[in-house]
């Protein structure tokens, strides 16, 4: 049983309820979904780990409203950092979806993802005809391989085309991976570890094809995949070196990129920040960049506020995942930033959409576009259309 591993956290739990809100200054909310549901005590952490403990218990039956309240949650990890005895509550929260699959529970907005995957190996459907990765980086071998990952691909095919001219900008020997399939991450993150299984081992087929040295990933989901999860599993296991995109560029574009006289800030998106503690790589790639002004949003680092997409919540709640991005764009707007960079397609997806739909003065942009943009041109670009 996945939830008798953490019994010991669960019966833990103070219910001092800091999960919620801190109320200290500049940490007002804890847990961003949680403004934006009926505010019932099970929609943040404490009366999460209570469900858990029902489950493990086998005290309820898990009824459709606390199925939707236990994935409300975008697993982003704040509640973690604050939680004054740290219980490792991300990985309750996970084992408590994983308790919930494996037995055949699950909510019906996430079914479509898991026969999408199932069937074309990606969540978001049948390939579409026009090709993503432009024909240059398709190689059936490469020391170095990009892995866009199905968000990027799908939703910001901006990012391979930026991640292409760059890596070839920078004069490597690289190929993109195309064969438009999922890493797995949405199924594991909605606790359906047969289906993760089945479609990392399927794409780890594909990857292991292209002999790789390096494998580079954008989404952090990817990354956190291929590096931490597939390493866990022996049929998944691999010897390549997994790099997060900010990793991989930091020793290679100092001295090489133009200047951009703009006030730039970062979003860390929660799974490369709180979950696999990447914060400075990032931020050292943007200070590579002459005359950028990095500047920081009220929550930053191990406090930074999530953008609400994670944890299958952009599947199942568009309408908290819509709510919870407006809170984050009012702290990037509050910089008077130029730039919002994140490096996750999920963030800089919901980012775009709120920042065109409000015509909100600020520019969103990915690690890998706004580099590319430096290493090729320089650009003094007016930010003020936010498109
Ligand atoms: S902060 Fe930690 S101990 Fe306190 S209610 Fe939340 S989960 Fe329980
Ligand atoms: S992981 Fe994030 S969304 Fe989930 S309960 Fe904790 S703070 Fe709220």
């Amino acid at each position: 049983m996945a939830l008798e591993r953490f019994a010991r956290y669960i019966y833990d739990c103070t219910r001092c309820g800091f999960c919620r809100v801190w109320g200290w200054e500049g940490v007002e909310h804890v847990c961003p979904t949680y403004p934006h549901t009926t505010a019932w005590d099970t929609e943040y952490a404490r009366g999460r780990v209570r469900l858990a403990r029902a489950v493990l218990e086998k005290e309820l039956d898990v009824t459709p409203d606390m199925l939707e309240h236990i994935y409300e949650c975008t697993l982003c990890g704040n509640c973690e950092v604050h939680c004054p005895i740290e219980l490792p509550l991300v990985d309750i929260f996970h084992a408590l979806r994983e308790e919930l699959a494996g037995g055949g529970c699950q909510l019906q907005t996430h079914e479509q993802i898991t026969f999408f995957i199932e069937r074309y190996d990606n969540p978001y459907g049948p390939k579409p005809d026009e090709e993503v990765v432009p024909e240059y980086a398709r190689k059936e071998t490469a020391e170095v391989l990009f892995f866009p990952g199905c968000t990027n691909t799908r939703m910001a095919p901006e990012e391979v085309e930026a991640v292409a001219e760059l890596f070839q900008g920078l004069g490597l020997d690289f190929a993109i991976f195309d064969d438009d399939t999922c890493c797995g991450f949405p199924l594991y993150e909605i606790g359906q570890m047969e289906g993760f299984r089945r479609a990392a081992a399927r794409t780890m087929e594909r990857i292991r094809r292209r002999q790789p040295k390096i494998i580079v990933a954008s989404c952090p989901a990817c990354y956190r995949a291929l590096k931490e999860l597939y390493q866990q599993d022996e049929e998944l296991r691999h010897d390549f070196e997994v790099q997060h995109l900010s990793e991989f560029l930091l020793p290679r574009v100092p001295g090489r990129l133009k200047p951009l006289v703009e006030k730039v800030t970062w979003h860390d998106p929660c799974v490369l920040g709180r979950h696999q503690g990447i914060y400075e790589e990032p931020r050292e790639v943007l200070r590579q960049v002459p005359g950028l002004e990095l500047v920081e949003m009220e929550s930053h680092h191990e406090n930074s506020l999530c953008c609400g997409a994670g944890g299958g919540v952009f599947f199942s709640r568009q309408d908290v995942a819509v709510k919870t991005v407006e809170s984050r764009l009012e702290q990037a707007l509050a910089t008077r930033a130029r730039y919002l960079v994140t490096s996750c397609p999920n963030c800089y997806v919901r980012f775009r959409q709120s920042i065109r739909k409000g015509r909100r003065p600020i520019r969103p942009a990915s690690l890998a576009t706004l580099i590319n943009e430096v290493l090729k041109h320089g650009t003094d670009t007016d930010a003020s259309s936010g498109d």
